[in-house]
């Protein structure tokens, strides 16, 4: 799944549309965080509801989501 669309951001936490990459289907992420650690281990291991893969399972590993805060930033 990709990020499709960011919905909601409060400092690093967000809630987004995904976007699966192999049926197109749009699932709402609650929880996430804008951090490298989420965006680079934690959504590709995101299981599509329609098809049941992963970035991870279709192997996607580009492009890397941007953070909107950088690590060293206090927000
Ligand atoms: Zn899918």
């Amino acid at each position: 799944m990709k990020i499709e669309e960011i919905t909601h951001q409060y400092r690093r936490d967000f809630s987004a549309t995904l976007k699966c990459e192999g049926c197109n289907f749009e699932q709402a992420l609650k929880g996430g965080y804008d951090d490298r650690n989420y965006h680079d281990n934690v959504i590709p291991t995101i299981p599509c509801k329609s098809c049941g893969k992963s970035r991870k399972d279709l192997g996607i590993t580009h492009p890397p989501t941007p953070t909107k805060y950088q690590p060293w930033e206090v927000v």
